[in-house]
């Protein structure tokens, strides 16, 4: 099938809810991926940031094959190793806890905000988010999110939700009431422009936390897993979660949500309190702990850091040519890049020249490579953007 025939039948039978671009995607290995008549591409936006090792990662290839042959689903109310190996990894890596396993992003989150009004025991249900977050899909999700334009149509919202401005103390001090039982938010909001938050303002976040016993939720969806050279993103700063939800790059391209909680919000969830019936399946926790073997034995955090700040730099230089270009920013391989004008023009060209990358809040170019990139993929990446950059000079 060619890509006209594919969008044909998209077209007839797919719900048209995204924003596609006319691409196919056939096949992928590592940073390269193919369309289905043979172009290929340099994939710096894999799967927005699922297949965070690249496509098809030998380690996680490798132990999803020898699964598939010992079995793929085990309900829940069984037992089997790979759900144990993996919470126990996930644990290990980040802080004292347990581990809830769903199938995506929203669903961790799910299970985050519903772990957090267990928490407040009926008294206090509040849950506190920044303008310009992003949590997902589902109705609670974007009642979470900071963003009007995922919820309309879809109202009444879930109630419970108060939005605050990122990085201001003093919003989310003036926001608290007795009613709040958590702040949850991005360290780096993604989708809505690589915002980083500050050192200070994490600080603060932390103290206030403490003295009114709110539950701190980070949503380490799409920064998790190694992206920021740290397996997970709130290792960078001083500040630790009582509840994190990961996803995306965690199951190395098969689907897969974790909401990780501390014991004394984790033990409320009792039986018959949540579930999933493919959560935490043989399978998706066996790619996942290939994820977490070849972020080990490939030394990839280390491998990130340097080359995200190789990106970083290039990406800077560009900006004496292109005064359009406001700010380069990123931890690791997540990296943004803020203009002065809409972005759109800039991703479809890279696209048509091979490169995929993204771009979010019509002016920031969002830019995810794969951790197992090198210094002369990003060359090849800088060559490119610069000749669109030339191209649509304004
Ligand atoms: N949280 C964050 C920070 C995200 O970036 C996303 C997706 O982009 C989600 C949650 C939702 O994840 P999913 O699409 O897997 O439900």
């Amino acid at each position: 099938m060619n890509t006209k025939e594919m969008i044909k039948l998209y077209d007839e039978y797919v719900m048209n809810s995204y924003i596609r671009v006319p691409l196919s995607i056939v096949k992928g290995k590592g940073v390269t991926v193919w369309d289905a008549e043979g172009k290929e591409y340099m994939d710096f936006f894999p799967g927005w940031a699922v297949s965070g090792l690249g496509h098809c990662h030998p380690a996680v290839v490798d132990f999803v094959k020898k699964q598939a042959e010992v079995i793929l689903h085990v309900s829940n109310n069984y037992y089997h190793n790979w759900q144990a190996e993996l919470a126990k990894k996930i644990v290990d890596n980040s802080f004292k806890g347990k581990v809830f396993f769903s199938n995506s992003g929203a669903e961790a989150n799910e299970c985050a905000i519903k772990a957090a009004r267990k928490y407040g025991k009926g008294k206090r249900y509040e849950i506190i988010t920044t303008l310009r977050s992003f949590h997902g899909r589902t109705m609670a999700c974007i009642a979470a999110t900071g963003q009007d334009k995922v919820k309309i149509g879809f109202e009444p919202m879930l109630e419970g939700f108060k939005y605050v401005e990122f990085n201001d103390i003093d919003a989310l001090k003036k926001a608290v009431s007795d009613k709040t039982v958590a702040f949850m938010f991005e360290v780096i909001q993604g989708e809505g422009g690589i915002n980083i938050a500050d050192q200070a303002y994490l600080a603060g976040v932390k103290q206030l936390c403490k003295e009114r016993d709110i539950l701190l939720i980070i949503d380490e969806v799409q920064t998790g897993m190694g992206r920021t050279g740290k397996m997970f993103a709130y290792q960078n700063f001083d500040i630790d979660p009582d509840i994190m939800s990961l996803a995306k790059s965690l199951g190395g391209g098969l689907p897969i949500g974790a909401t990780v909680a501390k014991n004394k919000i984790a033990d409320l969830m009792v039986p018959g309190t949540h579930g999933s019936t493919f959560g935490g399946s043989p399978i998706v926790c066996a790619a996942a702990l290939g994820v977490f073997e070849a972020i080990e034995k490939g030394d990839l955090l280390k491998k990130t850091r340097e080359m995200g700040k190789y990106l970083v730099k290039k990406l800077y230089g560009l900006k004496k040519d292109f005064p359009f270009i406001k700010e380069v920013r990123g931890i690791g391989l997540m990296v943004g890049v803020e203009l002065s004008i809409e972005g759109d023009a800039i991703y479809k060209k890279c696209m048509e020249k091979g490169l995929l990358i993204n771009c979010t809040q019509k002016n920031v170019l969002r830019i995810l490579p794969p951790m197992i990139i090198t210094e002369k993929d990003i060359d090849s990446a800088i060559k490119i953007i610069n000749d669109v950059m030339k191209e649509i000079k304004p």
